[in-house]
């Protein structure tokens, strides 16, 4: 271990912190990223190339946030990067129709299975992606009841802070002051993988409900698969009852697989959300679904939705010249195989030194918790040793090793994680799980 390494050595970044703190709301722009739930104090990051981040104390830390998922071809590609470069040079933002955006959107609708042959609106994040998706469903079936599953996250529109996962969850917070009881009124919740209790919403709300809004790999309590079946069952049921099935795969996109979760299983919802990796770094968001759907938002419908800066050509460039790369290098299969590589290293060092633990893999996505045997929903999820997972993230974090600090967050591989890098991750996993053993 460097000096550099050690998370004790964070001079720069606790100086930055108090400055911070007395300018921003607990010093960060986004709650999850203040180490509340892991202690000490988050390290302030100046740059990021493939699968590290270099800290303002100088650390270089292997990277398993990858910005929470937007990373999926590691930091600064130098493709994409020369992409915004160029992009910017033509000007920043013209809030008008432009060439890139339409090559973007019909990529997005090549990839994605449920939006082939389909459309799909551009918007600046996954909040805006779910938040729009649910008002068309509304729109389109004139119902005002949503289903969503306890411990999932989709973003913070009032509607969708019941039960919140992700930094709600971190924070103890599921709900949100600020919320009134009428916006979150028409918010049903069942637990995840759990379709019976679906089935059991619509008999109780017969012909109310205009949609379930599902994370098709949940990944803000931590990362929990689909049972198998799960997904196939919500596709039945929303059909039967009219309902329109919502995958979020703010997270899943491009991640789990090429086409989304979607294609990994099989399953084709009817509208689709798209965050993180479809922006390559840049604010992006995106949802889509069939024509008939699609043709209900303004202009050509009734349903109202706008932006800005939506389309934006920096975002534009750095999304498709992402969504390029992946169509042009193919590299799931490699991703998949690192992926498993780190989970199953590391389920074999906690298993040596007598640590209960079980892990999760999806693609390029990870999971664990600290607990023994599988984890299928929130409550589950819960059932993690939080005081362990601290201790973990802290030792990990002075061994050079940057991972979400939050238990109910998932991990993300990256191109740019290379042999060298998840050994590196092991071996400090080894040295963490010894100190938490001891
Ligand atoms: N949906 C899912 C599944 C997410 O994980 C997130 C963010 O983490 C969102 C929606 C919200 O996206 P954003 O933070 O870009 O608003």
């Amino acid at each position: 271990m460097t000096e550099h390494n050690d998370g004790r050595a964070q001079a720069r970044s606790k100086e930055l912190f108090a400055a911070a703190c007395e300018v921003i709301p607990g010093g960060v722009n986004s709650p999850v990223r203040a180490f509340a739930s892991v202690g000490g104090q988050p390290p302030f990051i100046r740059k990021a190339t493939g699968c590290h981040v270099v800290t303002e104390d100088g650390a270089a830390l292997i990277d398993y946030v990858g910005s929470w998922g937007p990373a999926l071809l590691g930091h600064a590609h130098p493709e994409v990067v020369e992409a915004v470069i160029k992009a910017a040079r033509d000007g920043l933002s013209f809030g008008a129709a432009t060439a890139a955006e339409v090559d973007f959107a019909e990529l997005i609708c090549e990839f994605v299975p449920s939006l082939r042959g389909g459309m799909v609106r551009l918007v600046s994040s996954g909040t805006e992606a779910t938040m729009s998706a649910l008002r068309l469903a509304r729109g389109y079936t004139g119902r005002n009841k949503i289903i969503k599953c306890a411990g999932g996250y989709h973003g913070h529109a009032d509607m969708l802070l019941v039960a919140a996962g992700s930094g709600a969850a971190t924070l103890n917070i599921p709900g949100s002051a600020g919320v009134p009881p009428d916006a979150v009124h028409d918010t049903l919740l069942v637990p995840y993988n759990n379709a019976e209790a679906v089935a059991e919403l619509f008999a109780a709300h017969p012909g109310e409900i205009a949609a379930i809004i599902v994370e098709p790999v949940a990944g803000n309590m931590g990362c929990i698969p689909p049972l198998p079946g799960y997904l196939e069952r919500l596709r039945e049921i929303t059909r039967r009852e009219g309902a329109v099935l919502i995958f979020d795969e703010v997270m899943t996109g491009f991640r789990v697989a090429p086409g989304g979760a979607q294609e990994r299983f099989g399953v084709t919802p009817d509208l689709t959300c798209l965050g993180k990796i479809v922006g390559g770094g840049m604010p992006v968001g995106a949802y889509g679904g069939p024509r008939e759907i699609m043709s209900k938002i303004a202009p050509l419908g009734p349903v109202y939705q706008a932006g800005t800066l939506s389309g934006n050509p920096l975002s534009v460039a750095a999304g498709l010249e992402t969504l390029r790369l992946i169509k042009r290098d193919k590299p799931h299969e490699a991703l998949e195989a690192a992926t498993l590589r780190l989970t199953k290293g590391l389920a074999e060092r906690a298993a040596k030194h007598g640590i209960a633990w079980t892990d999760v893999a999806v693609g390029a996505m990870f999971g664990f918790f600290f607990v023994a045997g599988e984890v299928h929903d929130y409550e589950e999820a819960k059932r993690s040793d939080l005081d362990r997972f601290a201790a973990f993230h802290s030792e990990m974090l002075r061994r050079g090793v940057y991972l979400a600090p939050s238990q109910f967050e998932a991990g993300f591989v990256s191109t740019a994680h290379d042999d060298a890098a998840i050994e590196q991750t092991l071996a400090a996993a080894d040295g963490a799980f010894e100190a938490l053993a001891g």
